[in-house]
């Protein structure tokens, strides 16, 4: 089996002339298609581009001594929120059916620049919509530990197929928590960068100072690959920010002074809520850093419990707002109608989901007149005092510590009929996102039913890099 292999492997492979990126990417494909006419199918995949990826490993296979690029004939899956130029973008909703992407998102032209075979778009919750990808009008996908349990959402078909080697890596987009916990309930790597670091032009808005694009991938060393290929300014995002371009993966090869490492752990992320098997395989872990000479000390960030609230007012208006231009005129899907009224109307009640609908909603009301103040502008005020947690705790600190999700993977169904519970299944994530800093999910081990269990590390604001190094630490530790 190829599709086993990381990309640093494949990439010094393929220029060595021993490994065929066609090889590599006809493996892919084929499993998928086995896959998926399986009885419980993984269904990751909403648009596989077969002609297209096969095609491109040729000609890499064929020109790989003229070419140089850091993912060379490496097969890799993209969120199917995020655009490919002249393939399907469906946000995994009815309203985008028929939709072809016009131009590449900034991301996916840095993957073909550096010559990483897309191979497909992955499944999804509807707009990003979820934690479980059952939201997702192309079906539920399953997750590959047992095939009855969700996969976490909403990144759930890249997280899926990266764990089940179908692909090698994907990318995924994390607007409350969508890389990390789908990471998690998989058992992968996932990262959420700091918000600039990474262009979200091409990337279907859902709350657009919440959103960012990441990876999703089997080690730290190949989350740093794919993060030297999507991060830095683009002209084209105007919230993209300048930073000095570091390459991520570099930095991952300078050793860690270990022995000058503080981590915090919030105590309000360690209650007795969350899954014993979890804590436990968290405390295990800082056992083996202490040893190594970390400095492990308990901290407070007391305005935890407003994050899940606070999310749910401003993701939902932005939402509102950034779905409003699906309308049956633009794009996609366009319901029958008989004036222009009666075809917004008809179009958004036919195209969109349930959950979607809720947001919407929950996001108009948020914003109206009367109800701005009170919810929304505090919401926002709220948001300040979280971020002021986060940089009096980085004051003392250089990582904080914490479980990625309360528990493991739950039951397909499990949560569908109660949105506040699957809400709550993201109590650890959405934070991040309020702060605009980064964070990763590492698997750490697993539960009695050989469920994957993530451990997700907090950096500080751009200090991706930092934070990259010190996940591979970690992972050396709990991996010997
Ligand atoms: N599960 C969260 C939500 O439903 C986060 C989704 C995301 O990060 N895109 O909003």
């Amino acid at each position: 089996m190829l599709r086993d292999l990381t990309i640093s492997k494949i990439v010094e492979g393929i220029k060595k002339g021993q490994l065929s990126s066609y090889e590599i990417v006809k493996e892919c494909i084929e499993e998928i298609k086995k896959d998926n006419s399986s009885s419980k199918p993984i269904n990751a995949f909403i648009t596989l581009m077969e002609d297209y990826a096969l095609e491109q490993a040729k000609y890499i296979d064929e020109q790989r001594n003229k070419l140089e690029g850091k993912l060379l004939g490496v097969p890799i899956a993209i969120k199917d929120n995020i655009n490919v130029k002249s393939f399907p973008t469906t946000c995994a909703s009815k309203i985008l059916e028929g939709f072809i992407s016009v131009e590449d998102a900034t991301v996916v032209e840095r993957i073909k620049n550096n010559f990483g075979v897309i191979i497909g778009k992955t499944n999804m919750d509807e707009f990003a919509m979820g934690s479980s990808n059952e939201t997702s009008y192309y079906g539920i996908v399953r997750n590959p530990h047992d095939r009855d349990r969700v996969p976490g959402g909403s990144s759930g078909g890249s997280a899926a197929s990266v764990a089940a080697n179908q692909v090698v890596c994907a990318l995924g987009s994390d607007t409350g928590g969508s890389i990390r916990q789908p990471a998690a309930f998989c058992g992968v790597v996932g990262v959420k960068p700091t918000y600039g670091l990474v262009s979200r032009y091409g990337l279907v808005a859902f709350g657009s100072s919440l959103d960012q694009i990441g990876p999703i991938t089997k080690n730290v060393e190949d989350a740093a690959i794919l993060m030297d290929v999507i991060s830095g300014y683009d002209p084209k995002d105007s919230t993209s920010v300048q930073v000095e371009k570091i390459s991520f993966h570099e930095r991952l090869k300078e050793p860690v002074d270990s022995n000058s490492i503080t981590v915090g752990i919030p105590e309000e992320y360690f209650t007795d809520d969350v899954q014993e098997e979890i804590l436990e395989a968290i405390r295990n872990v800082l056992g083996l850093i202490e040893k190594r000479g970390v400095k492990v000390r308990k901290i407070s960030l007391p305005r935890t419990k407003y994050a899940i609230p606070t999310y749910y007012i401003v993701a939902p208006a932005e939402a509102s707002s950034n779905l409003a231009r699906f309308d049956g005129v633009r794009y996609g899907y366009r319901a029958k109608s008989q004036d222009l009224l009666d075809l917004y109307f008809n179009t958004k009640t036919e195209g969109f989901g349930k959950e979607v609908k809720r947001r919407i909603m929950l996001g108009n009301y948020v914003l109206s007149a009367g109800y701005y103040d009170a919810y929304y502008l505090k919401a926002l005020k709220v948001r300040t005092l979280l971020k002021n947690d986060f940089t009096n705790a980085f004051r003392e600190v250089d990582f904080i510590i914490t479980p990625t999700t309360p528990t493991t993977a739950f039951k397909i169904g499990e949560k569908t009929s109660n949105p506040i519970e699957m809400y709550l299944s993201d109590i650890f994530t959405v934070t991040v996102n309020l702060v605009g800093t980064c964070a990763i999910s590492l698997p750490v081990g697993s539960d009695k039913n050989n469920l994957p269990i993530g451990m997700q590390i907090i950096g500080k604001p751009f200090g991706d890099a930092e934070l990259l190094r010190f996940a591979r630490f970690v992972e050396s530790l709990v991996s010997s």
